[in-house]
């Protein structure tokens, strides 16, 4: 498993490498794609595939739901891993 001191800024990663890490730090958050953008330096643009493609795997899934930042009623993707 990778692992990223808290604190300390992951933006010299790949993106991918950026949200998955996110997402399984805040593991089982659902987080919507604005504040994943946010979080990791990135677009809403560029996440927006990766976290489809993430929730379409056995460790993630993305379904409606409310964001744990924002509050927001949004599209929601969770990380399902160590839970
Ligand atoms: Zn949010």
């Amino acid at each position: 498993m990778r692992r990223f001191p808290k604190g300390r800024s992951s933006s010299g990663l790949p993106i991918p490498e950026r949200v998955y890490s996110f997402l399984v730090e805040h593991t089982p958050e659902r987080i919507g794609d604005d504040c994943i953008a946010k979080r990791t330096e990135t677009t809403t643009e560029e996440i927006a595939p990766l976290t489809a493609t993430l929730g379409l795997t056995t460790d993630f899934e993305q379904t409606q739901g409310t964001c744990r930042l924002c509050k927001l009623r949004t599209l929601v993707t969770r990380s399902l891993r160590y839970v």
